[in-house]
């Protein structure tokens, strides 16, 4: 499964164009249950791969580009019954070739040959991932789990075996109310060392966000035994049962709340910036203010539209983004290049800034606001202003 740091060398790697270098991206989403009556996302692949090798085919210098084709379509080949999305990065011109699982939910199978990775269906998928903390819990054992982008990790577990004492007044009866009190006792006992344990962990920094696994009917005494730091990073809970529930059910689960939160989080935080961007405060609205803010290094999370696409120009000597047409840029006066899509360049640097990328589906105010939109860390001019103030 793929590392924040991959991600970052992906998002830096650049073909050198000049030798006619590509870089190509590819990415396989396996066919969903619905669609099965449909044609395999298999074949689609290697046909699309065909396709490509075909138009390849016409170039006079293609800079190994047939040989990254011919490779993937044999990755192609072996993805029919995939259950897993699949990415391929390549450039053997540069020597580069990147294989990924990664969660089975991509817009698309596709494949792209740019001058840079198409990282926008990664981007997709990241969203703003934080990193997660599952517990499946109940009145004595407890399994603590890391997900990210879809990879399940056990941790650590707990279980309290129930004491000598209180499983024989079980079985003896004839005091059963006392044994009753003992095992709610000892259930309590394993409740505070569970939560003791997430609050430990969450100090250390291990984690960020919290899904809890666990029978309704043990959720209120669980949750009401949670420190309020952690209470408060808990993102959502589901029914489980910790004997019988297995990784792809947990997986599958607490990916589905993830899911859920990141959606609602994005649509909150995009009108909390636009709310701001009219107050003319922490945010800015419209390509040309957010390349400005991207810029200043000013952007903590930007929101695009699902379908967002512009176009733009980037400058060949000093990477200034425009999203006015100019031939020149403006900051060094050396000639520009067209992109057909800005959110190539802007991708490339969210991901390397660790700016949180959100796609919104639905937003009409986002719409209205021409698409695109940063809430910021601090705002350039203003704090230029005060400098300004203070050394004069
Ligand atoms: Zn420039």
């Amino acid at each position: 499964m793929i590392t924040r740091d991959e991600i970052r060398e992906l998002a830096a790697f650049s073909a050198d164009e000049t030798t006619g270098a590509c870089a190509l991206s590819f990415y396989f989403q396996p066919d969903t249950p619905q669609d099965r009556s449909h044609r395999s996302e298999a074949i689609l692949a290697k046909d699309l791969v065909k396709q490509a090798l075909k138009e390849g085919q016409g170039k006079g210098r293609n800079g190994g580009l047939h040989a990254d084709l011919d490779r993937i379509l044999a990755v192609a080949g072996r993805l029919r019954g995939h259950a897993r999305g699949h990415a391929v990065f390549a450039c053997s011109a540069q020597n580069f070739w990147k294989e990924f699982d990664l969660p089975p939910r991509l817009a698309a199978t596709g494949i792209f040959i740019q001058s840079r990775f198409q990282l926008k269906p990664l981007a997709s998928l990241l969203g703003a991932q934080p990193s997660l903390r599952v517990v499946i819990v109940d009145r004595q054992r407890a399994r603590f789990f890391d997900l990210r982008l879809d990879e399940l990790r056990e941790r650590e577990a707990i279980v309290h075996m129930l004491s000598r004492s209180a499983a024989d007044y079980g079985y003896q009866g004839y005091d059963a109310g006392h044994a009753e009190r003992r095992i709610s006792d000892e259930a309590l006992q394993h409740f505070k060392a569970v939560a003791g344990r997430l609050r430990s962990g969450r100090e250390k920094g291990v984690w960020e966000r919290l899904i809890v696994g666990c029978q309704d009917s043990n959720w209120p005494e669980f949750e009401a035994n949670l420190h309020p730091d952690v209470r408060q990073r808990l993102i959502g809970r589901f029914s489980a049962d910790v004997a019988s529930v297995g990784p792809e059910e947990i997986r599958d689960r607490a990916n589905s709340v993830l899911n859920q939160w990141i959606a609602e989080r994005g649509h909150t935080k995009a009108s909390e910036a636009l709310d701001l961007a009219k107050a003319n405060g922490r945010a800015v609205t419209g390509l040309r203010r957010v390349l400005q803010a991207l810029e200043t290094g000013e952007v903590q999370s930007l929101f695009l539209n699902e379908n967002y696409s512009a176009r733009a120009v980037a400058c060949t000597n000093c990477g200034h983004l425009d999203a006015h047409m100019i031939p020149e840029c403006k900051a060094c006066g050396k000639p520009t290049r067209e992109l057909a899509d800005v959110s190539e360049a802007i991708i490339p640097i969210a991901i390397r800034r660790d700016i949180e990328l959100f796609y919104l589906k639905d937003h009409a105010e986002l719409d209205r606001a021409g698409n695109i939109a940063a809430l910021l860390r601090f705002r350039a001019d203003q704090n230029r202003t005060g400098q300004v103030a203070a050394v004069s």
